[in-house]
């Protein structure tokens, strides 16, 4: 653990248990890592077999499935591109029809996404305000060209846990298939893969304390013959995934799940423990909400939003926790959370949120020093914020606005003028980093000038000095219009 910050980003990935690492660096050191499991005309490369095999009895143990339904892959992307892509276009013959949901990972939607273009329709269902998706639902949603049905074990934003016991139930009713990333379940909550009933599920070392890159799709014995490969090469992993099986990575994963599968059960208590003590203490602000509350989840992801906070700019001020945020400021996409909008949160609320996630390494001191951290910043930024105050007009002075309440900035100066120069200023802002940092710059800069002046440079002058990126410029017109709404009620006898 780095010691300038707290990593409570669980969620994104967990770091590698230290027995994990240990094991992995014998691995790669001793011969077994030197033989390719696939050269088995000698003692190297046979020798490399036995670990893999061992190991995949001990991944395929966490799960409950049969070693030989475990194929090894990159990690959860790739397992579910292989179970979605590889699954539809195999039953292709019998129907072109897939039920899936609107808060599943990209790595599920962009492969259905892909489907779409190839003469697929997809079906994605909503959940509900608690992020739940009603079994019901995916009954009503089943045609009898249906041949697929991808609904998450576990959401990666908000840890809500779906009933996929009664989902898989009503799947193998009904003669179709049905798979599950489980890359946010596995080593967290108990997993049946042949009790569920599951088809298909998706793994990854990364999220349960193995290395990133190694990750597995269970594939039902019986379903096998339903899936096709999706990558094409030497034979391994019965020709649905070719490729030369990387030893370390192996036994780093089978390390991993054997220590997940003993602690499961007395983690998830310590974890509840850590989860209701980070709850309690954010619940004493006001305007707090726990997104999927009221739903089961599991104990290691929290994810709250805070009324009257862009989440971009409290992450910034937390530079003490590594979290992650549903907001979108700095991220690719310019919108909010699908996740968090898909259970209907309004944007401002889904802007709002952080994800708290955490784990084995976590202690309760961590816990207790993010509830102070986050309470110190709500409060700052709330007191930073336009909504903290009514606008006045000072006799002498002028205020000027813009943007509001429910957009996603908001920057009020309030200006003190004499002689028709201004004399003081003062801001309140609400929105992303840059929208703060910009609007304070510029208010340190309005002394002295005039109405006809007003406007300390452009905001392209702005972003240069405050090295915006080039395609935020548009965060930063709401300041340039706040300045433009001063010198329009300038007052006359300044
Ligand atoms: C992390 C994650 C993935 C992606 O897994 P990788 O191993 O990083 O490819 C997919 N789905 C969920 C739910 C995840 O949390």
């Amino acid at each position: 653990m780095t010691p300038e910050a707290v990593y409570l980003d669980y969620a994104a990935t967990t770091p590698v248990d230290p027995a994990v690492a240990e094991v992995m660096g014998r691995s790669l050191a001793e011969p077994d890592g030197v033989g390719n499991a696939s050269s088995v005309t000698h003692v190297f490369g046979r020798r490399a077999a036995e670990r893999i095999e061992r190991s995949r009895a001990a991944i395929a143990a966490l799960i409950g499935a049969a070693p030989e339904e475990i194929v090894f892959t990159s990690g959860a992307t790739e397992s579910n591109n292989m179970a979605v892509l590889g699954a539809a276009r195999a039953n292709a013959y019998r129907g072109r029809h897939i039920v899936s949901s609107r808060i599943e990972h990209k790595a599920v939607l962009d492969p259905l996404q892909r489907l779409q273009k190839e003469g697929f329709a997809v079906a994605l269902l909503s959940p509900d305000r608690r992020g739940r998706i009603d079994p019901a639902a995916v009954a009503a949603a089943l045609r009898p060209d249906t041949v697929l049905v991808s609904i998450m074990l576990v959401n990666n934003e908000i840890g809500v846990i779906q009933d996929v016991a009664t989902i898989g139930a009503l799947c193998r009713a009904r003669g179709v298939l049905f798979h599950s990333d489980a890359a946010q379940a596995a080593g967290k909550i108990p997993l049946d893969v042949h009790a569920a009933p599951l088809d298909f599920a998706s793994i990854t070392a990364h999220k349960l304390y193995g290395p990133k890159g190694i990750g597995a799709l269970y594939v039902r014995g019986e379903a096998r013959a339903h899936l096709q490969p999706i990558v094409f090469g030497g034979g391994q992993e019965g020709g649905l995934r070719p490729g030369t099986l990387p030893t370390h990575q192996i036994v780093g994963f089978a390390v991993a799940c054997d220590l997940a599968h003993h602690s499961l059960a007395a983690e998830d208590a310590r974890l509840a423990g850590l989860r209701e003590r980070l709850w309690r203490g954010l619940a004493t602000l006001d305007g707090v909400h726990a997104n999927g509350e009221g739903a089961a989840c599991v104990p290691g992801i929290l994810n709250v939003s805070f009324e009257g906070v862009e989440g971009e700019s409290l992450v910034t001020g937390l530079r003490e926790l590594a979290v992650s945020t549903g907001s979108a400021c700095n991220s690719a996409s310019a919108e909010p959370s699908y996740v968090l909008r898909a259970l209907g949160r309004d944007t401002q609320l889904a802007q709002s949120s952080l994800r708290l996630s955490f784990g084995r390494f976590t202690l309760p001191q961590h816990i207790d020093l993010a509830v102070d951290a986050i309470r110190r910043e709500v409060t700052r930024l709330r007191a930073l914020s336009p909504a903290a105050e009514p606008a006045r007009r000072a006799p002498d002075g002028v205020t000027g606005e813009a943007g509001g309440p429910g957009q996603e900035a908001w920057v009020r100066f309030t200006l003190h003028v004499r002689e028709g120069v201004v004399n003081g200023a003062l801001f309140k802002a609400y929105g992303c980093p840059h929208t703060l940092a910009v609007a304070a710059w510029v208010a340190e800069r309005l002394r002295g000038r005039g109405r006809a002046d007003l406007a300390p440079g452009t905001p392209a002058e702005w972003a240069q000095a405050l090295t915006v990126p080039v395609e935020k410029l548009g965060r930063l017109l709401v300041v340039e219009d706040a300045l433009a709404d001063c010198a329009r009620h300038w007052p006359e006898q300044g």
